[in-house]
């Protein structure tokens, strides 16, 4: 059952996404060569706790850590280690966090110093292929149509769209209903309604769409061990229209970045 929530609900879950975007901007500032992801699992704990919200991973389906860390060919769901970051690698790092009963949750994927054009690419097109999917999360359209749109934009590149994992509703619960892959068909799936907030979340892979589970029971790796993307956005459907209550900009201001492409997506200035 989809739980829409009212606009006072939604600005309480804006809250919990922006806690989530300043963790993700103090995490990036750390990002290097050298460093452990379990030093950036600390930071992004600390960074939580601070803004008086809690670690939404943690414990969660006993989840050991804050931050989901998934370097190179691991899709999703790693798990922060001693290992070093390495020059050349890219590293998914999903957070989430709770208060006011409400969820963040959302992620982004870091270059570590330089790292190949083919890679470089993969990170463009994914993120591209997030923004292309929340254009399609409006009044009257379907679950297929931000999974249809997110597929065609990833497979045009020949890239593997990752069909075990996807996306959700999110609120007080981390995972609600609707499900929201990142493949469909057009007209497929629940119709989207005012006041629903979703997740949309595409993991898209340099190869084959086909992945396999360590025996962590949590990492995800390709099965080709060609690298991996994951963007993650928090959307509301607000007057009709996609409402984005995360953001990528602490990020940006971390990395030195200028970028517009969250203000299609807002329909007041952002003020951090
Ligand atoms: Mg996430
Ligand atoms: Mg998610």
């Amino acid at each position: 059952m989809i739980k829409v929530k009212t606009r006072e609900e939604i600005e309480l879950m804006r809250e919990s996404a922006l806690i989530v975007s300043k963790t993700l901007g103090e995490v990036a500032k750390a990002i290097k060569p050298g460093v452990t992801t379990l030093q950036l699992d600390k930071i992004a704990e600390e960074c939580i706790r601070d803004q008086g919200a809690v670690p939404g991973f943690l414990g969660l389906y006993d989840f050991p850590n804050t931050l989901c860390m998934s370097p190179n060919s691991q899709v999703v769901h790693g798990i922060p280690n001693n290992d070093p970051l390495v020059e050349g690698d890219i590293i998914s790092i999903d957070c989430g966090a709770l208060k006011n009963g409400f969820y963040g949750d959302h992620a982004y994927t870091f270059p570590v110093g330089d790292i190949s054009p083919e890679v470089e690419k993969l990170l463009k097109v994914t993120k591209e292929s997030l923004y292309v999917g929340i254009r399609e999360f409006k009044l009257n359209n379907r679950v297929g149509d931000v999974g249809y749109a997110i597929q065609q934009y990833c497979e045009a590149h020949g890239y593997g769209v990752v069909r075990e994992l996807v996306g959700h509703g999110l609120g007080e619960k981390m995972h609600e209903d609707p499900e929201m892959p990142n493949y469909g068909r057009r007209g497929r799936g629940k119709k989207f309604i005012e006041g629903m907030v979703v997740a949309i979340e595409p993991m898209i892979n340099m190869g084959t769409q086909r992945i396999r589970q360590h025996r962590d029971g949590w990492t995800i790796t390709t099965l080709d061990n060609l690298p991996s993307a994951h963007f993650e956005h928090n959307v509301a459907l607000v007057d009709g229209k996609p409402e984005l209550l995360s953001t990528f900009a602490y990020i940006y201001d971390a990395l030195g970045i200028k970028s517009d492409e969250e203000d299609e997506f807002r329909q007041e200035v952002l003020v951090l």
